[in-house]
């Protein structure tokens, strides 16, 4: 038997198997109107972060079609080697309009916005504090940046100032936090986190993913819906979830995104997004504008899954609000096995497992969208307590 250097990869895989940890990809089409296909079947789709749907609108794809034709499929080189198009200089212009800011710059993703962002604002003799549940880019973002890096616990702000209070004489201080955080659904303390940042003359960096477009009178987030627009916020954001379309961008004063554009890693060594997802991004931004009764039909539908899933017996967190519902069942084998009886009767939901989540908290999560029926909110809330309270009853 010859050995490989890389057969320690077959043993990690079992213990992943072992753990009920393991990740499995599929093929997966979206049909649109928050339904897709999955090895042949189709499916009620409640995975997705399309929440307005519109990843299937017709007009966001005839938005990229005509993106891609008019100026090819890729974007050639970074857009400091290479220049960019006319649709990334809109679009650019189109988020600093739609969030009342200076000026916007576009990453190649969400992720890449946030990792990049943070790495230009703190190094080392810098101090960078993130909330304990915000996602992993930010805490991907904190560890490389090399500056000194402190966890906070979720949400507590009173923690949050004594650790600034700490580190008073370090260069510079930047406070990171989801604005809607991914796996909860709740909304970071945005106003005290302000209050915090100032008392501190500390930066705040808020990332608005699941905030855009879904959060807010108009769509612009948690940063609108908690009233701190007009405070000294960094907001950074995705174009791949409400939006429909894929990158992501950082929203703020001049003086930042020129720095960005000088410092950011993740924009200056990545190809610039394709002039489609420009485009496409363009035309999403204009439907959220022109037609808030899909956010309102959002709204009005995550009310109505939560509302029913108490009807039905399921506990969500008190403090998950919008899109968003988590439904924790702690264990990730049975979270596994809950989220395949969900499917066998076609419903597509998230199983949320570590290192996602912290241990011992997996869970489905539901992602709704504007236009899932009501009736098939209904028939989830009553499957996803039949599948959840059945195991229980066994007693595992
Ligand atoms: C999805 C997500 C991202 C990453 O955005 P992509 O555009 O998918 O790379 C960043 N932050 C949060 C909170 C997210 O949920």
């Amino acid at each position: 038997m010859s050995h490989s250097p890389l057969d320690w990869l077959a043993d990690e895989l079992s213990s992943l198997d072992a753990a009920g940890l393991r990740r499995r990809q599929r093929v997966v089409r979206s049909l649109g109107g928050g339904r897709c296909e999955v090895d042949g079947r189709t499916l009620w789709d409640f995975s997705s972060n399309d929440y307005l749907n519109l990843a299937n609108d017709p007009r966001v794809i005839e938005a990229a079609r005509s993106g891609s034709s008019s100026h090819g499929t890729g974007a050639r080189a970074s857009a400091l080697v290479c220049g960019r198009t006319e649709w990334h200089e809109r679009l650019e212009s189109r988020l600093a309009a739609f969030e009342g800011a200076e000026a916007a710059i576009l990453f190649p993703s969400g992720y890449a916005a946030n990792v990049g962002t943070i790495g230009a604002l703190v190094g080392e003799g810098d101090v960078v504090l993130c909330d304990r549940l915000s996602h992993a880019c930010l805490v991907d973002g904190c560890r490389l940046s090399g500056a000194r890096f402190r966890v906070y616990p979720h949400a507590d702000v009173d923690r949050l100032d004594r650790e600034l209070a700490k580190h008073a004489t370090a260069r510079r201080c930047l406070i990171v936090t989801d604005g809607v955080f991914s796996m909860d659904g709740d909304l970071a303390p945005l106003p005290e986190l302000c209050d915090a940042a100032e008392r501190h003359a500390a930066m705040l960096l808020v990332d608005e993913a699941h905030g855009t477009g879904v959060f807010g009178h108009s769509g612009r987030g948690a940063a609108e819906e908690l009233g701190v627009e007009n405070r000294n916020l960094i907001r950074t954001g995705t174009l791949s979830k409400a939006i429909g379309a894929q990158g992501g961008f950082v929203t703020g004063s001049r003086d930042l995104i020129d720095w960005l554009w000088n410092g950011a890693r993740t924009q200056m060594f990545s190809t610039a997004l394709t002039p489609a997802m420009c485009a496409a991004a363009c035309a999403a931004l204009d439907i959220i504008e022109n037609e808030p009764q899909r956010r309102e039909g959002l709204a009005e539908k995550s009310g109505q899954l939560r509302s029913q899933l108490a009807a039905n017996g399921i506990e969500v967190p008190p403090k998950s609000r919008g899109p968003i519902v988590p439904v924790i069942l702690g264990d990730s084998r049975r979270c596994t096995e809950v989220a395949a009886r969900l499917e066998e009767q076609g419903f597509l939901t998230g199983c949320i497992r570590p290192p996602t989540v912290p241990r011992e908290t997996a869970r489905l999560r539901v992602s709704v969208t504007a236009q899932h029926p009501d009736e098939v909110v209904s028939a989830l809330a009553a499957a996803i307590a039949e599948a959840a309270l059945k195991r229980t009853a066994i007693g595992d």
